[in-house]
């Protein structure tokens, strides 16, 4: 008997929800599950990708489901393109969600777009249960209520508890207004009637206790005009529904907070919210760091490159610069993040077994792009030349074709402990691809003399005659030459590499003759010799 009366007062508390709500409203379950929920407006920030990261790394270690929910309500900042771009960035840094509007999952749809219908029913239980009201402000009635209560102290004053009475909306008309408003179809959105003096608590994985005063907050729109969403309702209709057990997001949405937490009490019971972390912003050279700032110090910013469609604006990306998915990723967790020892280098494997949400630091983390192209480099370091030429493939640039893959990886093999990025890869091997055109003379002449000269004509004849051919070959039949000419043989090695390479850096200098060859050294030595 008592268990039939609860049940009733359920049904008639919830009355207003449809069939398939009332199955999504038993316990949570206590598998993990976690969401990166990224608006389509632009391209994906190195920001946007360590929130997936850390999502991604807690959802590993709890065996859990990693999710993607794209929020798309705000049709106004949409931008064609920017979603599939968000799915070929997660790809290429092999984070790849296990639900998303792409990979399926039985909590689907999961573009918001495409959930509209779900949110009016909650938007409308608010206001039946007093926690919201429709409101019928004009723009131009918004904008006389900005301009008849501004001061000095409140420059811009919000729609709020001060303000409400005395604006168009469900509380100060009467019910027989309303409803012919609402039957006429007259233009409205619903807003959450935010109580007046409330302190509203919850405990952030990272921050600890973090408390609002509801005085200071506004009454946000829930649902707009057009009927979609604004971000605050969906969010929280959409981490229920989907059962979200950990919601983790940038820090600039804490201020959000007390909008949500009292939704989750309105609508689902506060016992049922995700357990938040806030992450910290990244830093740049002033403040936040921002697209700009990649623009003014030539840095990447973003992870994939991201043009505009309405600019044409092309914004760099870490990948079109050369970096390995391991070494960005690697970069990535170490931006607010690190395991307390001095270890610098993770492998994924090592990242999902050692990451942990409570050591991320609550300030802001500095984005250092000479560090970042460290990370670069020690990957590059640690991968096989064949694996980097498969990877590097679509960025090399066009003289790279001249040759096959063999001899490409062979060059690889010879620099890639010189590189950083796809910018010193190209600056490092191009002259093993092109003769070179201009020599550093500087660096040969303050030393040079015919006897040197004459050195290289000899040399350049022996090589023509060589019996076998590799590095220590040479450098054997080079030393014995100039033993013979009573010169010091590293006197001579700088010129050759100049001669060969055109400047003063490159790999070990009878590597660079083995791999270009008998006819291509001896062609690279004659063609300079004149000039020298
Ligand atoms: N759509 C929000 C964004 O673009 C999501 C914030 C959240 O994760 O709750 O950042």
């Amino acid at each position: 008997m008592f268990l039939i009366i609860v049940f009733c007062q359920l049904s008639i508390a919830h009355c207003t929800l449809p069939i398939d709500c009332f199955l999504s409203l038993s316990p949570m379950s206590s598998t993990v599950r976690v969401r990166f929920a990224p608006s389509p407006t632009g391209g994906l920030h190195l920001g946007g990708v360590r929130t997936v990261l850390y999502n991604y790394l807690f959802a590993k270690q709890h065996g859990g489901d990693f999710i993607v929910r794209i929020e798309d309500t705000d049709q106004n900042r949409y931008a064609a393109g920017a979603e599939e771009y968000i799915f070929d960035c997660l790809k290429w840094a092999g984070l790849e969600p296990d639900e998303s509007p792409y990979h399926g999952g039985e909590f689907g749809p999961y573009r918001q777009s495409e959930r509209k219908a779900i949110y009016r029913r909650y938007a409308e239980q608010l206001v039946n249960d007093g926690h919201a009201y429709y409101a019928f402000d004009s723009t131009e009635d918004l904008e006389k209520m900005r301009l008849d209560h501004k001061t000095e102290q409140n420059p811009a004053p919000q729609y709020d508890n001060s303000i409400r009475m005395k604006m168009r909306n469900s509380l100060t008309l009467d019910a027989d207004e309303v409803k012919i408003l609402l039957d006429a179809g007259t233009n409205h959105v619903i807003r959450i009637r935010i109580p007046e003096h409330e302190t509203l608590s919850f405990t952030d994985m990272i921050r600890g206790e973090v408390s609002f005063d509801t005085a200071v907050v506004d009454d946000k729109v829930l649902l707009k005009a057009d009927g979609m969403p604004t971000y605050h309702l969906a969010v929280v209709v959409d981490d229920y529904l989907m059962k979200i057990s950990h919601a983790f997001r940038g820090e600039e949405w804490l201020p959000s907070a007390p909008v949500h937490i009292l939704l989750w009490k309105y609508l689902f019971g506060l016992e049922n919210m995700p357990q938040w972390a806030h992450f910290p912003l990244i830093l740049g050279p002033n403040g936040k760091l921002s697209k700009r700032d990649g623009a003014k110090y030539r840095f990447p910013v973003f992870a994939m490159n991201w043009t505009d469609p309405k600019t044409g604006e092309l914004t760099e990306g870490f990948k079109e610069k050369g970096f390995l998915p391991g070494a960005f990723i690697n970069l990535l967790a170490l931006l607010g993040w690190n395991d307390g020892t001095d270890q610098e280098i993770f492998t994924k494997e090592e990242l999902i077994e050692k990451f942990s949400i409570e050591k991320v630091h609550s300030g802001g983390a500095k984005f250092d792009y000479e560090k970042a192209k460290w990370f670069n480099h020690e990957y590059i370091k640690m991968t096989d030349p064949e694996a980097l030429l498969e990877i590097y493939k679509d960025l090399l640039p066009s003289y790279f074709n001249n040759k096959d893959d063999a001899y490409k990886t062979a060059v690889f093999s010879l620099v890639k402990d010189r590189c950083h990025d796809i910018t010193d890869l190209a600056e490092q091997s191009s002259f093993f691809f092109n003769t070179p055109e201009t020599w550093d003379l500087s660096a040969v002449m303050p030393k040079w003399n015919e006897e040197k000269k004459n050195f290289f004509v000899d040399w350049a004849n022996k090589l023509m005659e060589l019996v076998g051919w590799d590095a220590q070959i040479l450098e054997q039949s080079f030393k014995e030459l100039a033993t013979e000419k009573n010169i010091k043989p590293g006197e001579l090695q700088l010129p050759l590499r100049i001669m060969l390479v055109g400047g003063k850096f490159g790999p070990p200098v009878f590597s660079i003759a083995d791999l270009l060859g008998t006819k291509e050294t001896i062609a690279r030595i004659n063609n300079a010799l004149p000039i020298f």
